[in-house]
């Protein structure tokens, strides 16, 4: 790690830190969390409320991350904390169906409207590997086309070009991952119709389906250009493909219906997760009812979940939904608008070249003042001078994502005294960008 020194510790991290470790590899549950892209070390937290962290060592954060999308009514909201109280009083799972995950399915059916019926699973790979069963079940097809630097969970048949690694056809992106199970796999590169339109033609009637992240969230924020979704729907009805819109991130985040709510097209079939769980592992797929019918038990598709519907995980969801009505998307817009200016004023005030980045309220910052569409794009950007921004905001109490290449997430809690913080530690923080060397 170049030039970052870290006047600050944290002991109590380090020490659970050394001891995770031991018994878990690199300390943690999912890879980013373990600081690697930006280095130093990783706070555990303790508790949450509103739009602030707390670490094992006592020291409060604005948080910035949001659990990564999910917390978009801020920490320990009292009427979605109350749900899952009243929820686990009840019992914490069945094994049964239960009320709780019609009242979710019909929450989901209401605000989305090409989503006719919807399958509860338990997380957003789940969500994605289940999509690509169905497409490939429905069409009796093989081939599936992504995109370099969309992330679709660790499925995988997706884990190539996931936001990191190669762009490169077909090759997975990890050991584990065979040849076979990649190799029907085609990425292609984000944007760019004309090589989904030359794949078609190189592959006719082979491709089940396209799948894309409705916005890009998993590269740095980086939104499909104007008709980018609606060529690809086009695109796939020509050949009798499905198009699949992940919508793990920006679902119930980007409006009330999620990215479908800005730009309109239809997918065939839908991801979910993040936001619906309200902080628990509840995540869906669904679409058109006559695809959907090819799931069992009604049809030959197999997919199932001991802990899918789960009573405490539905219970927070539909709180939480419940609770994101206009007013609470119009908080969440301004907040991330107002702290987008001031990200950019701090930047612009210090010389360096940036781009902010936003698809409605997500946004990241790009260390590069070239425009950035696809993930070769994103790569160009400086981006050891986000290491050094990154612990000078953490160094004064703002809790960011840890690498270059994520969103930023904000929630209805950000109130006045969060952005005074975040516009407090902003001059120092880009002085420390502008400082920083490769
Ligand atoms: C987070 C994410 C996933 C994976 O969801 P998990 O719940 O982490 O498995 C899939 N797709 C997109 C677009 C995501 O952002």
């Amino acid at each position: 790690m170049a030039c970052v020194s870290f006047p600050y510790d944290a002991p109590v991290s380090q020490t659970l830190f050394d001891r995770a470790s031991l018994v878990t590899p690199g300390g943690v549950n999912s890879p980013v969390r373990a600081f690697r892209a930006v280095g130093g070390t990783p706070r555990f937290m303790v508790s949450g409320t509103g739009p602030y962290l707390t670490d094992a060592d006592g020291r409060e954060y604005v948080d910035l991350v949001c659990s990564w999308g999910p917390m978009i009514l801020g920490h320990s909201h009292p009427e979605v904390i109350a749900a899952v109280q009243e929820a686990v009083a009840r019992g914490t799972s069945f094994g049964t169906p239960g009320e709780g995950e019609v009242a979710l399915a019909e929450e989901i059916v209401a605000r989305i409207e090409p989503v006719e019926q919807v399958r509860l699973v338990s997380s957003g790979t789940e969500a994605t590997m289940s999509a690509i069963r169905l497409a490939r079940g429905f069409t009796g097809r093989a081939k599936v086309v992504k995109f370099a630097g969309c992330y679709h969970g660790h499925v995988d048949a997706l884990l190539a070009a996931a936001g990191s690694g190669v762009a490169t056809f077909g090759l997975p992106d990890t050991p584990g991952v065979t040849g076979a199970q990649a190799g029907d796999t085609i990425v292609l590169p984000y944007n760019d119709l004309e090589a989904v339109r030359t794949a078609f033609a190189a592959h006719p009637g082979e491709i089940a389906c396209v799948i894309t992240e409705a916005s890009p969230g998993n590269m740095g924020v980086v939104p499909p250009l104007d008709g980018f979704n609606a060529g690809l729907k086009e695109i796939c009805a020509a050949d009798g493909a499905l198009y699949i819109s992940d919508e793990v991130m920006t679902g119930f985040r980007t409006s009330k219906a999620g990215w479908f709510g800005i730009d309109g097209v239809r997918p065939d079939l839908m991801t979910f997760g993040k936001v619906m769980g309200g902080g628990f592992p509840a995540a869906a797929f669904g679409g058109r009812a006559d695809v959907m019918a090819h799931l069992a038990p009604v049809g030959p598709v197999y997919q199932a979940g001991t802990l899918s519907g789960n009573p405490v995980a539905t219970a927070a969801g539909l709180a939480q939904l419940r609770l994101l009505d206009d007013a609470a998307y119009a908080k969440v817009d301004a907040v991330s608008a107002e702290i987008r200016s001031l990200v950019s004023e701090a930047f612009t005030k210090e010389g360096v070249a940036h781009t902010v980045s936003s698809a409605s309220n997500m946004f990241s910052v790009f260390f590069t003042d070239q425009p950035v569409r696809n993930y070769e794009d994103a790569k160009k950007q400086e981006a050891f001078r986000f290491t050094a921004f990154f612990h000078s905001m953490l160094a004064q109490g703002v809790y960011l994502p840890p690498s270059a290449f994520e969103s930023w997430f904000v929630s209805t809690a950000h109130d006045a005294r969060a952005v005074e913080r975040i516009a407090a530690a902003l001059p120092a923080a880009a002085r420390a960008a502008s400082e920083a060397t490769a």
